[in-house]
Order: structure tokens, then sequence, then C-alpha cells
């Protein structure tokens, strides 16, 4: 069955205080359409553990610099709701930019500190912010108990948390482990600005996370030398330009000498016109599959070949 489609967050209102009302939980999956099966893993966790989901589709102007592409962002509709329907999603959001921001709209909502003073906060100024601002709108208008993010989009997620504790949401932040295609890249709606040959480079990403991983699980705890293993394998990728590799404590993002549990290796890297992000949580995460015959870079390490290859896949069909 298809969801009930609302257009504003007035609409979504009525339908959250109708199911509240009935004493029936609820589910929030913001995303920006152009739906794959990372966005589905975020849906199927919500319609486990919620009596009602709504999903979001919107593409916010807010988080977007004026150089970015806002305008060639995949927009998938008919496909969308096809995939909402097949994970049984109760109601879908999906605004005009008018909708959420009317003429006179004059607030702002930031999360301060160091937690937003390097990383993607510093590649995108002003990104996180208008993530802030768009997930605060959207907690007020859904009431949820619960909404769900993915961990690829790390710092977000760090953000996300942070606003919805100190604004009293009581929304509860439910971060979704990192899909991935079968080779080990994360998915992302921005793949499909990759050719085959960008795609290829693009998996260094990956490998390097996996290469770092492995010098985790061998007791290496140097956040110098993990980030080494990673760029290590970015600098095999001519095309691939990296734009940061670090270990940080994943609640604060502060970089970390020495990594342990909570920490996690950021990378964000450019190649063509897509800017590639991914996270991986040290000695939490399944390290990303690396295809065959990419090892060689651990052999220098003395660390065993391949055990990538054995760890579980997170893909959805
Ligand atoms: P987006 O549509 O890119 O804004 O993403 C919407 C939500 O889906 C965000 O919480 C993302 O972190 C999450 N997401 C995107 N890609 C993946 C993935 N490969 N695995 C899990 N979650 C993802």
């Amino acid at each position: 069955m298809q969801p009930v489609i609302v257009d504003s967050p007035a609409a979504l209102r009525l339908v959250s205080e109708r199911w509240r009302a009935a004493g029936l939980s609820l589910g929030l999956v913001p995303t920006m359409g152009a739906l794959h099966a990372g966005h589905r893993s975020l849906l199927r966790r919500a319609r486990s553990e919620c009596d009602r989901v709504v999903a979001s589709i919107f593409v916010n102007p807010a988080q977007f610099a004026p150089t970015e592409d806002l305008d060639r962002y995949p927009r998938t509709l008919d496909a969308d709701l096809t995939v909402l329907a097949e994970e049984h999603i109760d109601a879908l959001l999906l605004p005009r930019a008018s909708a959420l921001y009317p003429p006179g709209f004059a607030t702002a909502v930031r999360v301060e500190g160091g937690l937003v003073a390097g990383h993607e906060a510093a590649a995108r100024p002003g990104h996180l912010d208008g993530v802030a601002l768009v997930v605060a709108k959207l907690l007020v208008a859904a009431r949820a108990d619960r909404a769900y993010f993915g961990q690829k989009d790390a710092q977000q997620c760090a953000v996300v948390a942070r606003l919805a504790a100190d604004l009293d949401t009581g929304t509860e932040i439910v971060v979704c482990p990192t899909v991935r295609d079968a080779d080990g890249l994360a998915l992302s709606s921005r793949n499909a600005y990759l050719s085959d040959e960008q795609r290829a480079q693009a998996l260094a990403i990956p490998a390097g996370l996996a290469a770092a991983a492995r010098r985790y699980a061998a007791g290496d705890r140097d956040s110098a030398r993990l980030r080494a293993a990673v760029e290590a394998r970015l600098a095999g990728a001519e095309d691939l330009v990296p734009d940061y590799v670090d270990v940080v404590d994943g609640a604060s993002f502060a970089p970390v000498a020495e990594a342990g549990r909570g920490s996690k290796i950021v990378v964000a890297a450019t190649i063509g016109s897509a800017r590639l992000i991914d996270t991986l949580s040290l000695g939490t995460d399944e390290p990303p599959a690396t295809p065959r015959g990419a090892h060689h870079t651990d052999d220098a390490h003395g660390l065993e070949p391949g055990v990538a290859e054995r760890s579980r896949q997170c893909t959805v069909p």
C-alpha cells in the first residue's frame, strides 16, 4: 500500500497526533530521496521498532552551499514511492521548500563548539547548520518516539543527537550501520555521479578503512598509524583527492591520539564531481569487504591479508 502523503509540517503533526492519541509509537526516517538499500535499512529498522513509520523526502536547500549540487541532486520520486510501499511505510512528508521555509522565515538552529569545528563543518560551511535546522523542524512536527540516521554521515549523527538532547525533543536518535555494495563502497545517492573508472578508484576508501580495521583488530591503537593505513590506500587512487582522514571520538569529533572503543575513522575525498564520505567505528563495525587482490599494502605491515573477505556483508536486497 502507498504511504499517506502529507506536504507540510502542520499536516504531519495532525497525522502524528492521531497516532499518538491511539497509543501508537512513531518512527521518523528523514531522507533526501533517491532511495537505496542504505535508506531501506533505516526504514526496516524503524518498521521493526515502531507501530507507525513516517519517512520524509526533502532535498533541503539550507544544507547546500551555492556552489554545491542542489540542482542536479538525483530525484527519483516514482521509484522512491515504490520503495516506501515495499517497506510498508505509513506516511511520507513530501514538502515544497516554501512549506518548510515560508516567506519571513528567520530562525537558525546551530550546534556550537568542537563538534562542528572541523571535518564536514570545515569542508562545507553552513552544511551542518542546515541539517540541524531541518532536523529540528522535522522532530518538532513529527514528535516521533525515535528518529533513524545512518552512521556513514557520522558527524551529522553526532550533531542530531546533540540537538535532540539539548532541545529536549523527547525523540531517541537511532544510528544505523552503513550499508555497502558488495565491493565495499558505502551506498550513497551521490555514487550516481561516478563513472565506472571513478567508482573503481573510489574503492580505495573502503579498502583503506578495511586496512585500518585490520590493524586495529591486530592490536594497533596508534591513530597516526591507523590514519596512515587509510592514506596509503587513498594515495594509490590517482584521481581521488583526499579531504581528511582522522581518528576521532565519535561523540565530540575531537581527534584522538590513541584509538579505542567509541573512536571512529572518518574519511572524505573527492573524485570528479562527487564528494564521498565514509566512517568506520573501531572495534564495532565489520570491516568493509575489499575486492580480491587489494591487500598488498597490509602485507608491508606484516598483517594477515584477506581478513576483510570473511566479514559479514551488510547489504539489503
Ligand atoms: P540522505 O538521503 O543521503 O540525506 O540520507 C538519509 C539518511 O540515510 C541519513 O541518515 C543517511 O546517513 C542515511 N544513509 C545514507 N546512506 C546510507 C548507507 N549507505 N547506509 C546506511 N544509512 C545511510
